[in-house]
């Protein structure tokens, strides 16, 4: 997921012609090309715009080289852009194919018959399936058995024979084909070959003679294993009411794991219709993304059909090993709208259901484990509640006639976007009111908010291909947060927007290391990758910033006209940009491509500010690409920013709006007096960071003191401030003092979390110093006051943000050393783990870390007592993810051995492993832990971003070269496809802390040791 240099603005790429563009990058070992041929319509000559890195063609020799010389458009560029990254040129269409049989040619260096020299990479391609052959409609019969985890399939896809071709491709991985038969009107025919390639994931079928041209259907019988990986067709383990271990058979496809469960044409832009049938044991819950249309019972024989038909024995593989579960039914649901297969699931299981309709007539159901049917009644309420909200907002019904939602024990993400049926991590849908917190609560919300939002956006309209992920992640993930303020205005859901979204979105895209919005992506290990916070963080912030420009009005009305115009069918962000523009007007598509085709983001810097007479302010803005490491160059891109200002007049109002295209521009402020402050960015919306100078900044102080100016403004002015700070562009005394200007009076709840997470970070950077304990004490200072504000119990009237608070405020005064608190958490504890008095399950969290960080043996057996007793998913996290705490090299090292056991889950071993990295004593255990079992993960987890994050969090911490390069040389003996980003970020961060430690730990020293 990386793509930069100079940016296609969209004016460009909506030119009259259909445009057909195409990237080459190299990748690790990979590279791959592929074109946007889906706009190629109409029958036209057409250029075709391609992008292959400089270093891809330069590191090329021989023959290879010179293919790419002898291409007229590529040799005239070629010397004058050296310099350059990458190359861009347009070509007639009638040298697509030359381009083809190139990156044939170029792609074949790698193979092994061909004699090469030097360092050239292994080159290894990746290709979208062919369009020769298209489906059209599939028929899916699903059998798994839940004992001896196979599972049978048998399909019939309806193909569309494009043009005539001897071979069909499609994709499928880890199944077992056992039958295959193409028939079309010219009758039935085998192929003479069926074969699977593991690397490519595909199932190539070929044929004697060529298929016609037309209809025909492709029959398929396959068998594959329910595997423990938490992707494709998946097991998923649970404990029945009466203590058996007993397994669901589960589904996750997105992005490319369809293909695991049955063979396909797993891309998105490759829509058809599902009819969908399962035969399951009499007893259990079978659900998919339709409803039930006719259910029957099978008869023995019936139920050995299938296993049979794969070859598989008749005995012991029919329904399920025996007595009852032999008895099997067959369900067959209706037929689905024309959908992506990544959208398609099934559960199969023993589920308690509760149900409602919809304001707008839609069967909501909820299924939870056996027993527990009340713990989905907030996400019911929320989710009939939610549908007609969209209905409303998008002004288009919800096309299916159910939805379902469903709690999966395993599950690897926090939940997934089904059509009709949406599947979650036990934690993000379940809500037991005596021990679920507030904070679980308001996620369950914004997570039931985002699945559904996708049903519109994602699922009724999506994206062409993964590169365009950022679409449906970065939409689902702005409008969850306009939905929960709808349904939850007490939550004030959009201040904590800011903090949860927008700030670590700025924090990682100002990485060397980052990548663009939009990237283009090829083989699926690139794209899990991307599934990450520049996807989801940066791009609901960007839409956000793009709301705020064009106005709710137009952009509803705009966001009508793209689901209305491309229902059902596949598009291009290009395409939500028109939409958006014709309905506001504005040059929606010139602004956002700036945003989502460039990596990174600007500072915007007031330069300077001129008082012109009683009442006018002139301020010079500059911009520049903001980078972590403070470097400016004059010639960084350019962006087109939405700007705002408010002054002290009225801070709540933008006094003034431009849009800055240029380097730099001036503006003029009416109305502001001298002694007045100006602020830019009010609401901290536009994704940039400000620059202000110093006579600016200090004009803020008593606003900040006495909280005139509005805590999104507050926050915005610290955390500007901290990542100059971080960037060596400003010293980190100034934070500190800017710090304390809040302490005093500061109430608000996401002011409190930036300054947290402000603290959080100089935290860690002074655990490499000797004065930490300095620093404790300045934060036991600063929340001193807050702490006291807030007591330890909860107040009847007491806002849901104070709750937050408390629980944040506490956690990091105990944290820091006070020795009241802890005393006071080591008490409450007892009473609780004792059964007397229940901790309220707000406290929860920072509690067990209090105590457990004073804690010894006894302690951390009481934890692991509480953990095995506890029956609710949140539960178990919390305590899991507090064990970390403790400060003994030994337990911490037990806790390591526990993340792996079989009494966490593999979905949770990684956040086990992650709280023992987040201590200083536990940083270097947990790294050394990574690396022995280094293989182990890999094999649990297969890729993936668990794995991703696992990496980032143990290793981010450090602060020296000798760190930096440990990691590399680690990484460059075991590279994992999937995390190579990752890793090269963290050795970023890793020298950017060392730079900062060294440029201004002495500094801190005397700071702090003055105002101890
Ligand atoms: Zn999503």
């Amino acid at each position: 997921m990386l793509f930069r240099a100079a940016c296609l603005c969209s004016a460009r790429i909506r030119a009259p012609e259909p445009v057909l563009r195409g990237h080459g990058r190299s990748y690790g070992s990979r590279y791959f090309l592929w074109e946007r041929e889906s706009r190629l319509a109409r029958p036209v000559p057409v250029d075709i715009r391609v992008s292959v890195t400089v270093q891809q063609i330069l590191s090329q020799s021989g023959n290879q080289r010179r293919h790419f010389s002898s291409w007229p458009s590529v040799r005239e560029k070629l010397l004058s852009v050296r310099q350059a990254s990458v190359l861009r040129y347009r070509i007639p269409f009638t040298l697509f194919s030359e381009l083809c049989s190139l990156s044939t040619a170029y792609t074949q260096s790698g193979a092994p018959s061909e004699k090469h020299t030097g360092n050239m990479p292994t080159c290894e391609p990746f290709e979208r399936l062919p369009k020769s052959v298209v489906p059209r409609h599939y028929e899916l019969l699903l059998q798994p058995n839940l004992k001896t985890f196979v599972f049978h399939g048998k399909e019939t896809v309806q193909v569309e024979v494009k043009e005539p071709t001897d071979k069909i491709v499609l994709n499928a991985l880890d199944l077992s084909i056992k039958q295959a038969e193409y028939v079309c009107a010219d009758g039935s025919l085998k192929p003479v070959s069926v074969v699977l390639s593991a690397e490519n994931e595909t199932l190539t079928l070929c044929f004697s003679s060529a298929l016609p041209v037309g209809e025909g259907k492709l029959t398929l019988v396959f068998t594959g294993e329910l595997n423990d990986k938490m992707k494709g067709f998946y097991r998923s383990k649970y404990t029945s009411p009466s203590g058996e271990e007993r397994y669901a058979g589960v589904t996750q496809f997105e992005a490319t794991d369809a293909r695991r469960c049955f063979p396909c044409w797993d891309e998105p832009a490759l829509k058809a219709t599902f009819d969908i049938a399962l035969r399951v044991p009499l007893k259990k819950v079978a659900l998919s993304n339709m409803p039930v249309v006719s259910e029957r019972e099978l008869t023995p024989e019936e139920g050995r059909a299938l296993v049979v038909e794969g070859g598989g024995k008749d005995e012991g593989e029919g329904g399920g090993g025996g007595g009852e579960e032999m008895q099997l039914r067959e369900l067959r649901f209706s037929r689905t709208p024309v959908m992506s297969t990544y959208l398609v699931a099934v559960v199969v299981g023993e589920f308690d259901s509760i149900e409602t309709k919809s304001g707008d007539g839609v069967l909501v159901r909820v299924y939870t484990p056996v027993g527990k049917a009340e713990q989905g009644q907030f996400a019911l309420d929320v989710a009939s509640k939610v549908l007609p909200y969209y209905k409303d907002y998008f002004q288009i019904a919800y096309p299916l006639p159910k939805i379902d939602l469903i709690a999966i024990a395993d599950f690897s993400a926090g939940a997934m976007e089904n059509w009709g049926l949406v599947t979650y991590r036990e934690t993000c849908l379940l809500v037991d009111p005596e021990n679920t917190s507030a904070v679980r609560k308001q996620w369950i919300a914004l997570v039931v908010g985002h699945e559904l939002a996708h049903q519109w956006f994602g699922n009724l309209v999506t994206m062409e291909w993964w590169t365009h992920l950022w679409l449906n992640e970065g939409y689902a993930s702005f409008v969850e947060f306009l939905c929960v303020e709808h349904l939850f205005p007490e939550y004030d859901i959009w201040t904590q927007f800011v903090t949860e979204t927008y700030i670590r979105a700025l924090e990682l895209d100002c990485l060397k290391n980052s990548h663009p919005i939009e990237v283009p992506v090829g083989h699926p290990s690139e794209i899990d990758e991307i599934f990450d916070d520049i996807s989801y963080n940066k791009g609901a912030s960007v839409i956000r910033m793009l709301h705020r420009y064009i106005g709710d009005e137009d952009f509803r009305r705009g966001m009508n006209t793209y689901l209305t115009r491309h229902q059902y069918g596949n598009t291009f962000t290009e395409d939500l940009w028109a939409a958006l523009e014709e309905a506001s007007c504005k040059p929606v598509g010139a602004v956002m491509s700036t945003w989502t085709k460039q990596m990174g983001f600007p500072t915007v810097r007031v330069a300077e500010q001129c008082q012109e007479g009683p009442s006018r302010r002139r301020l010079t803005l500059v911009q520049h690409k903001f980078c972590a490491d403070g470097s400016t160059k004059g010639d960084s891109p350019l962006w087109m920013v939405p700007l705002t200002f408010s002054t002290s007049k009225c801070p709540d109002k933008v006094a003034h709006q431009m849009v800055l295209e240029g380097r730099t521009a001036d503006v003029v402020l009416e109305n502001v007096s001298n002694d007045e402050w100006v602020k830019v960015n009010p609401g901290t919306v536009g994704f940039y960071r400000t620059q202000y100078p110093s006579e600016m900044l200090a004009q803020f102080v008593p606003a900040i003191r006495d909280r005139s100016l509005p805590p999104l403004d507050r926050l915005g002015l610290l955390d500007d401030l901290f990542a100059l700070v971080q960037a060596g562009q400003t010293p980190t005394v100034e934070v500190l003092r800017l710090m304390e200007a809040f302490g005093a009076e500061e109430d608000n709840f996401t002011v409190w979390s930036s300054i947290s997470n402000c603290l959080g970070k100089l935290g860690v950077l002074l655990s490499h110093t000797d004065f930490q304990p300095l620093f404790y004490a300045y934060g036991r200072r600063l929340l001193g006051n807050v702490a006291a504000r807030l007591g330890w119990d909860q107040r009847p009237d007491e806002s849901h943000l104070d709750t937050l608070l408390r629980s944040l405020v506490l956690g990091r005064l105990g944290w820091y050393g006070d020795e009241g608190t802890i005393a006071e958490a080591n008490r409450r504890f007892k009473s609780h783990a004792s059964g007397e008095k229940l901790i309220p399950a707000d406290l929860r969290a920072p509690v067990y870390k209090l105590v457990l960080s004073s804690g010894d043996q006894t302690t951390y057996d009481t934890m692991l007592k509480l953990y095995r007793e506890a029956d609710l998913h949140e539960e178990k996290d919390r305590i899991s993810r507090a064990l970390g705490a403790i400060k003994d090299e030994a337990l911490l090292k037990r806790v390591l051995e526990f993340a792996m056991s079989d009494e966490v889950r593999s979905q949770d071993t990684v956040f086990v492993i992650i709280s023992v990295a987040m201590t200083k004593v536990g940083r270097e255990l947990a790294w050394s832990f990574l690396r022995e079992n280094w293989q182990v993960l890999l094999e649990r987890y297969q890729g993936g971003f668990l794995i991703a994050r696992l990496v980032k969090s143990t290793t981010e911490n450090f602060a020296s070269e000798e760190k930096a390069q440990e990691l590399e040389a680690f990484f460059r003996e075991h590279p994992s496809p999937g995390t190579e980003r990752t890793v090269q970020q963290s050795v970023e961060t890793i020298r950017l802390n060392a730079a900062w430690l060294q440029r201004d730990k002495d500094a801190i020293h005397s700071y702090l040791s003055s105002v101890a």
